[in-house]
This record gives structure tokens, sequence and C-alpha cells, in this order.
């Protein structure tokens, strides 16, 4: 066994969650302390408020507390995988910083992990706490994933989760751009464990999934593991040119067998809406794809660390 193995690594993004953190590291320290070493590094995503001198002053009392600080906010999965970078653990637990992600897991999560498996993830149990916007929404997200995509993620799979040091090291290792972590872990392999969990209600503050955000997420989730809407709009084409085509040869039916005038009008404003629609729908989705192209082939980091204390 390597020499960190027992070192339990637990990795917070944080973005202006100034109310959130010392109450937060209250309720893990109990947990963390029964184990031979940890280490907790908050990864604060370009907060605002008083967040990266709340971290600091616990850092000041405590230097198992780390902390990485962006020089501007990069998104949750970009601190996912800074944090994760400059972990040290045989283990590392990812998870929110507004309490929805209970630490009274944690030891359960562990023991799966001492048993043998090298991922440990959680999935939210559907409870009445969860608004039924996030509810609805993240349903349908789970539903339009599993259908267009490749891999298998499960539905309401959370960003709560343990990595075994080895899983680790290959996702530090992983040059994609845009991460989403959910998929990459389902498409990982290795042996995994669920563990199903009632989500809290966050302590204080706001949610910092702003819509735009969500949608982002979703994006990247669906065109990150697959090309399948690519084929969709080839197959829509194909489905309309053919369409069309029956549509013509009616058309010169009626012209050559009957009298009847064909009032054009509204035929061909129905088919030329429609018709633009599903371009502009397809051009989008190739945009999608050609813009993720454009922003892996720049090979620009996915973050910029501004501050750190380790
Ligand atoms: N977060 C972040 N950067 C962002 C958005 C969120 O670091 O751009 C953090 C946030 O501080 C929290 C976690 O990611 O610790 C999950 O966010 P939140 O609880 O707002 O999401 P929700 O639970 O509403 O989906
Ligand atoms: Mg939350």
């Amino acid at each position: 066994m390597r020499k960190n193995d027992f070192k339990i690594s637990i990795v917070i993004p944080v973005l202006n969650e100034e109310l959130n953190i010392a109450e937060l590291f209250s309720k893990l320290k109990p947990f963390l302390e029964t184990y031979f070493n940890y280490e907790v590094i908050f990864v604060d995503d370009g907060s605002t408020d008083n967040t990266l001198k709340i971290i600091n002053d616990l850092r000041n009392k405590n230097d198992k507390v780390k902390y990485l600080s962006f020089s501007r906010n990069f998104g949750h999965q970009n601190a996912l995988r800074a944090g994760m970078r400059y972990t040290t653990g045989g283990c590392v637990i990812s998870m929110d910083a507004d309490i929805q992600h209970p630490p009274e897991l944690i030891p359960k999560m562990i023991k799966k992990w001492q048993e043998g498996y090298e991922i440990v993830y959680t999935v939210r149990k559907d409870s009445n706490k969860n608004s039924f916007f996030k509810k609805k929404t993240s349903d349908i997200f789970y539903g339009i994933l599993s259908r267009l995509s490749d891999v298998r993620v499960p539905k309401g799979a959370a960003d709560f989760r343990l990595l075994d040091r080895s899983v680790v090291d290959i996702i530090s290792q992983l040059k994609e751009n845009t991460l989403f972590l959910r998929g990459m872990i389902a498409w990982l392999g290795f042996k995994q464990y669920a563990i199903e969990y009632n989500p809290g209600e966050r302590f204080a503050g706001e949610t910092k999934y702003s819509i735009r955000k969500m949608v982002s997420l979703a994006l990247n989730g669906i065109t990150s593991f697959s090309i399948r809407p690519l084929r969709l709009a080839t197959y829509l084409g194909f489905t309309i040119a053919s369409l069309s085509f029956l549509y013509a040869a009616y058309a010169v039916y009626l012209k050559i067998f009957t009298d009847k005038v064909i009032s054009g009008w509204t035929s061909v404003l129905v088919s030329v809406l429609f018709l633009s629609g599903i371009q502009l729908i397809t051009f989008g989705i190739m945009g999608e794809y050609i813009g993720k192209l454009f922003i892996e082939s720049k090979g620009r980091p996915s973050y910029i660390i501004k501050e750190k204390k380790l």
C-alpha cells in the first residue's frame, strides 16, 4: 500500500457560499477525525463575497484545510477537476458546499471503498424537498441524455462521490476541455457502487446553478458523449426530403390529371416555416460540435488558479 492510502481527501467547489462553509466544515470534521488522516480542499470558483476570507480563517485554525482560488468563475465541473488534481489522499470525495450532500454518508462510502469499489457514487432519491422545477428539469435531462448518448448515467446521479486514487489520476490526465464528470464516471468503468440518499435542503444562500448553467451542462453532457444528434439531423433531412418528394409527385399528379387549383399560399408558407426551422436546428446541432472542436483546438486551460494554499 502506498503511503497516503489511508488519507481521505474532500473536494468542495464553492461559489459565493460564505454562509455555508463554517457550518459544513463543523459537520464534516467529526466524521473525518475518526480516520487516520484527511484534507479538505475548497475550490473557490471566482466568488465575489467573503467565501475566500472565511476559508482562509478556517485554514489558519486548521492546516488540513486547503484551498485553490480561480481567477474568475470557471464552473462547477472545472472546479471539481482542479480540486482533484491537488489531492493527495488514497480516495477523494467530492461534495457540494450547501450541505445538500449529507456528510453522514461518508463513513458508508469509505466502507465500500475499503471493500474494493473504486467508485462509490450517489443517486438522489426523489424527495419532496427538491423543488418541482429541479425535479422536472432533471428528469428531462436524464431522459434526453440516455436516449441520445452512449453512456448510461444513472437518473439522479449527483456530484457527490468517492473515487479511488487510481481513478482520480486518470481523470486528472484527461485532456478534454469541457468535462462532464457524471458521464465520464459512467464511461470509465471500474467497480462501482451506488448509494441512494435524500438530499437535504440548501443550508443557506441560493442555488448557484442558473438556468443558463444548467442548459450548458446538459448540452455538454450530450455532446461530450455522443454524435447521435448529428446523425439525427441526417435522418431528419432524409425523412423530410422523402416526404417532400412525395408531395411534389402529388402536386404534379393534381396538375396533370385534375383541374383542381392548388391554393398555394398556406402550404408554401407552412412548408417554408417548417423547413427553415428544421434547417436552423440542424445548423445549431452542427454548430455545437464545431464550437466544441474550436474550443478544444485552442488548447486553453479549463481554469486559471490565482491563489492557492496547500
Ligand atoms: N458551484 C461552483 N461554480 C458554479 C456553480 C456552482 O463552484 O459555477 C458550486 C456551488 O457553490 C455548490 C455546488 O457547486 O457548492 C453545487 O451548486 P448548487 O448547490 O448551487 O447547485 P444545485 O444543488 O442547486 O443543483
Ligand atoms: Mg445545492
